[in-house]
């Protein structure tokens, strides 16, 4: 059950915190909010306010028309991943992996800011890609998205694959593309193997990621969802901290304010 107030609940939080050995980490556009990277269908959501990223954003759409692929290219000239700095949310999280107690982080955005904030790399799985790099459809060949960008610059509105011609986005799962099956399993795996969860900043609502959420409760993990607003999981949790993770997160892993 939640704790009463928000003081008994930051109290249980750190305790469970402190406790635990194998926390894993589910981390959605929320933490990168206050990174700049503003979400997809909040009220000042990039779909909210342009709703013709969206379709940018729908595989279908990107394939068959090259217009849509010089916008999407343009748009990610000015990604706001590029300028965007690790909060102090992301850096809670580090500290946590620092301490030797993060099993996993399992992240749902694209921008690699927990990498930035210290996480390595190989504890961080990311559901959705990244779009640090850019992608070949046909040949799967993976590039740095500042290599690809730079021929954008040069005067490529729609490069192609230098090893193949074929189309290029990034690589990222766009709508209407399927998930990778062992990234999907690998997260779901991790979320059986924690003695604790924490959903930090995701509405909890898309399949199969928030599956990690009753996978981890079967498991016997006790489950802490941190968010701005309510989740469609919210009584599935032992604790709910409602409010800014920014200020959350670190007060519950018991950084200095
Ligand atoms: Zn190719």
């Amino acid at each position: 059950m939640p704790a009463p107030n928000a003081t008994d609940a930051l109290d249980t939080a750190r305790r469970w915190i402190d406790d635990a050995a194998r926390i894993v980490a589910l981390t959605g556009a929320g933490i990168s909010t206050e990174s700049g990277i503003p979400d997809f269908r909040g009220p000042q959501g990039v779909w909210t306010r342009n709703p013709a990223a969206e379709k940018q954003s729908t595989i279908q759409h990107y394939l068959a028309d090259p217009a849509v692929r010089r916008a999407a290219w343009q748009a990610r000239l000015t990604h706001p991943a590029w300028t965007a700095r690790p909060n102090r949310g992301h850096r809670a999280l580090a500290e946590l992996e620092q301490r030797g107690r993060l099993h996993a982080l399992v992240t749902q955005n694209i921008d690699e800011l927990h990498q930035h904030a210290g996480n390595s790399a190989d504890r961080v799985i990311e559901v959705h890609g990244t779009v640090r790099r850019s992608m070949c459809w046909q040949c799967g060949d993976r590039q740095p998205m500042e290599r690809t960008l730079d021929r954008v610059r040069n005067g490529e509105a729609d490069p192609a694959c230098l090893q193949c011609g074929g189309i290029l986005k990034s690589d990222t799962i766009s709508f209407g593309q399927a998930l990778v099956p062992e990234v999907i399993d690998h997260a779901l795996r991790v979320a059986t193997e924690a003695d604790l969860l924490l959903a930090i900043g995701s509405t909890l609502q898309v399949y199969p990621v928030a599956g990690m959420v009753p996978a981890a409760r079967r498991a016997g993990a006790r489950v802490v969802i941190f968010n701005a607003e309510a989740t469609a999981m919210d009584e599935l949790a032992d604790l709910l901290l409602t409010g800014p993770i920014g200020e959350l997160l670190p007060a519950a892993c018991g950084l200095p304010g």
